[in-house]
């Protein structure tokens, strides 16, 4: 497939759109495009496929933000996100979407009871500004909800596995049917035949795993990242939730982040400061020298182009700022304070600030 389109431009909705009008406008799409409409149709199914995915992340408050903040990349980049929905995950999200009456109409005539998905397990995951730089491969362990081995199914019961129940009233048209989720097996229409002793009713047991991702690079504080279908099994041999990675920041010691750009306060002596030298400064991947000119003055701001974080949007790398600060000793022995006393009246020492000598809130404040 080409370049993926914008959620909202597929939907047909501002950004601005709230939950109702979102799904007004995924119904619309869904029964335009709907495969038994559309027999054969591979660009209709495409586009079927394109809805659904739009509107299984706008519909998701969480999602929603992630993509509103960071695009495809963060939904999509990486391992991670919406994509890859089957025709089952779709035709389960039906139920939920065209009420219990359409459900049945449409999802009966795709084999019946709905696919039961799982929840979702949440993860903390610590980076320092090194991996966050690099993008990183990581291993999570975590404590999910797994099919128990040796569970059978059969059907359930009280709905005889159709998933749903229908129910005939009387009205003064005539009798009239109506359908409703099954609320016993939840609308998967199975039930637990057999389990081992230590599986919950749903036939799940806790089980610790091992799951690798790839962290993009250029994640931040608080982003979150999904990965589909790595969470609790579904119930039922339903389809299992997604493993949410929140992203904390460990802070670096000497670099400080200000989105894709990192500051750096340096510390250099007078002598270096008025005569010149090359100094070594820590970046996210090692170390730089960079060189500070005779006659530097206090408060001089150094950019080092793309020596900053990636963009997570693919934009290319921040900067590094090299802050220069002219260290002024506290203390000076006797032979010091002779030297000092000497130039003290040179007239090279008395200040003469000219106008590239101005800081930087000097020349902010010209600009207004
Ligand atoms: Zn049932």
């Amino acid at each position: 497939m080409s370049e993926k389109r914008d959620y909202y431009e597929v939907l047909g909705v501002s950004k601005n759109a709230d939950e109702a009008e979102i799904k007004k406008a995924y119904r619309k799409l869904a029964l335009k495009y709907h495969p038994d409409k559309n027999p054969g149709d591979a660009e209709a199914e495409e586009k079927f496929k394109e809805a659904a995915e739009a509107y299984e992340v706008l519909s998701d408050p969480q999602k929603k933000s992630q993509y509103d903040q960071f695009g495809h990349a963060g939904v999509g980049g990486g391992g991670f996100g919406a994509g890859g929905m089957n025709m089952e995950d779709i035709f389960s999200q039906f139920g939920d979407i065209f009420g219990s009456a359409f459900g049945g109409s449409f999802g009966g005539s795709r084999g019946g009871p709905r696919v039961t998905r799982g929840t979702n397990l949440r993860v903390k995951m610590k980076l320092t500004l090194k991996e966050i730089a690099e993008g990183v491969h990581k291993k999570i362990k975590v404590n999910k909800l797994v099919n128990a081995d040796g569970v059978s199914y059969k059907d359930c019961p009280t709905c005889n596995g159709t998933g749903r129940i229908t129910r005939v009233s009387q009205t003064f048209l005539g009798a009239m049917q109506t359908q409703s989720t099954c609320n016993v097996c939840r609308g998967a229409g199975k039930s637990i035949d057999q389990k081992p002793p230590e599986a919950n009713e749903q036939g799940l047991v806790r089980k610790e795993e091992i799951i690798e991702v790839d962290i993009p690079p250029g994640v931040m504080d608080g982003i979150q990242l999904s990965v589909t279908g790595k969470g609790n099994a579904g119930p039922f041999d339903g389809v299992p939730g997604d493993l949410i990675v929140v992203i904390e920041e460990i802070p670096d010691e000497d670099l400080k982040r200000d989105g894709d750009n990192l500051h750096f306060e340096a510390y250099i002596n007078f002598v270096d400061a008025v005569m010149g030298s090359s100094i070594e400064i820590p970046t996210v991947t090692g170390k730089a020298k960079i060189k500070v000119e005779p006659g530097t003055q206090s408060g001089k701001v150094l950019r080092l182009k793309g020596k900053g974080l990636p963009s997570l949007h693919g934009y290319g790398n921040g900067d590094l700022f090299v802050h220069i600060n002219v260290w002024t000793p506290k203390k000076v022995s006797k032979e010091e304070r002779e030297l000092l006393e000497k130039l003290r009246e040179s007239e090279n020492f008395q200040p003469q600030p000219d106008e590239t000598d101005k800081n930087f809130f000097q020349r902010m404040k010209d600009m207004f």
